[in-house]
């Protein structure tokens, strides 16, 4: 070892982890920075703490009981006690917005660029290029458009929004101006981009999340996925650098989330790629003395397993023999990985819990309330239709929400961006919330056939806020009941 070489000791990872991240410090990149006193004296003094994310659900909710409640309480005064049509005018998004022209928009999706530097594409990529026709400036003026009056949380899927360098990262970039706006951000990554300079500076703008994808540990497999066998062992030094800034400048963010694509090439080597996970990830954190579940860090390298969309990607989407093995053996398999990690790394017994619990984010078929089985909803994961026995009746979450695409053009979510229906307009002409409002005679048609690609996520939160609707009312039935009796009783 040289004489004036800094090694950071990693304590609180595992031995194979410690010791990638040691022969990662040793490199040269990493040494110039480490030498540099004074400059990471002053990273440390400017960080910006992430703003915690707002509650999506929570707050549709809320918003709908405060903006709707007259409506409802003079059905009920007027007799109306049938509790659908009571949970229609609770939860109707047309009657709330009127009027108000400063509802909260609590996601928002900004897609900087759809552009991305791995050609040839990953073998499932489905983005469809659209041109760039929005300057940072733009884009921060959504930023400060949607803060008020509640800062949304920001997610930067792309293409890879780290082409655009610091415009992403820099002091005055997107994310440094979202979080000082209030917004927690996360960027979608496949985090090639992230050399050490990179990942100190995302660190110090305040960023509270990375997506970065990665499939399968197998270098064949993954290789195969992302057409280009090298790339595996890049997204990896990526992820580790992101780790060791996080010990440089004494941080917990940003948390690492990875998006896995389920396909008929990697789906049974999932036990593997959790393996790996659990190997690399920080076991806790070095600064947290509490409980595990606590731990800020607890989530770090929580998975979000995405089954293989779109439709031109029929040849990589798994049976439904391939399914139902994957939700049986599969996932009992995986199960016995994280039993396994929390006995190794002594979880102590009153803490630990299942691997759903740890990663609410894992299972397309036991996350959400499907109205089938297991066995139906396998024959219709293999025809590529994953959530439609999830969704509800109606979208609660899409008014709350905005996904704007390089070109300008606004949709109502995630889904709509990727399958391009006609845009609620351009947000060049318009602002979010004129196109929402504009928009929102056409709210009832959701769920439409549109709709089939709802991200997993999305038909949580609508299938939580629609039972939170239902409670709601059978409370207000309830207390109407009890005061009309109160009042029989006194005449
Ligand atoms: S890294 Fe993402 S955007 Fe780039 S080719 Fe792969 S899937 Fe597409
Ligand atoms: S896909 Fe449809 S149901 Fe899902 S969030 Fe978008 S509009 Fe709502």
């Amino acid at each position: 070892m040289m004489e004036c070489e800094s090694v950071l000791p990693f304590t609180h990872y595992q031995q194979p982890q410690r010791e990638r991240l040691q022969d990662l410090v040793r490199a040269p990149e990493w040494q110039a920075i480490l030498a540099r006193h004074h400059a990471l004296r002053q990273w440390k003094a400017d960080i910006r703490v992430p703003p915690a994310a707002p509650g999506q659900q929570v707050t549709a909710n809320q918003y709908l009981a405060e903006r709707n409640f007259q409506r409802v309480k003079k059905l009920l005064s007027e007799g109306v006690t049938d509790e659908n049509r009571l949970v229609e005018g609770l939860g109707n998004w047309r009657a709330a917005l009127a009027g108000d022209e400063r509802f909260p928009i609590v996601f928002l999706g900004l897609v900087v660029t759809l552009d991305c530097f791995f050609l040839p594409r990953c073998l499932y990529c489905n983005q469809t290029w659209l041109p760039r026709r929005l300057t940072l400036d733009d884009w921060k003026a959504l930023l400060r458009e949607a803060a008020e009056p509640t800062p949304p949380y920001v997610y930067l899927p792309g293409g890879e929004p780290l082409q655009l360098g610091a415009e992403i990262w820099g002091d005055n970039g997107l994310v440094a101006s979202a979080a000082d706006l209030g917004s927690a951000v996360n960027i979608n990554t496949n985090a090639v981009l992230i050399t050490p300079q990179v990942a100190l500076q995302l660190v110090k703008v305040g960023l509270a999340k990375l997506h970065i994808s990665l499939d399968s540990i197998d270098p064949k497999v993954q290789g195969q996925l992302f057409q280009g066998r090298e790339r595996l062992d890049a997204v990896l030094n990526g992820i580790y650098n992101v780790q060791i800034a996080r010990e440089v400048l004494g941080a917990n963010h940003p948390q690492v989330h990875v998006n896995c694509v389920l396909t008929a090439r990697n789906l049974f080597q999932f036990p593997d790629l959790l393996r790996f996970l659990l190997e690399i990830r920080q076991i806790r954190s070095s600064r947290f003395e509490g409980r595990i579940g606590e731990d800020p860090v607890f989530r770090d390298f929580a998975f979000h397993l995405i089954p293989v969309g779109g439709r031109e990607n029929a040849l990589l989407r798994p049976t439904a023999e391939e399914w139902k093995r994957f939700y049986s053996e599969t996932w009992a398999e995986a199960e016995q990985v994280w039993q396994d990690y929390q006995t190794a790394v002594g979880v102590p017994e009153d803490e630990r819990n299942s691997l759903e619990r740890y990663c609410p984010f894992a299972s397309p078929f036991l996350r959400a309330d499907h109205k089938m089985g297991l066995d139906e909803y396998c024959e219709r994961a293999a025809q590529g239709n994953y959530w439609q026995g999830a969704l509800v009746d109606r979208c609660y979450v899409a008014p709350t929400q905005a996904f704007v695409l390089p070109d300008g053009s606004q949709h109502w979510c995630g889904a709509h961006a990727i399958r391009h229906p006609p845009p609620l307009g351009n947000v060049q002409g318009s602002t979010l919330r004129e196109n929402i409002r504009a928009n929102i005679s056409r709210w009832a048609e959701y769920p439409n056939d549109y709709c089939t690609g709802c991200a997993g996520a999305t038909c949580v939160i609508n299938q939580t806020a629609q039972r939170n609707l239902r409670k709601q009312v059978s409370e207000w039935i309830a207390e109407h009941d009890c005061l009309r009796n109160g009042q029989d009783t006194d005449t």
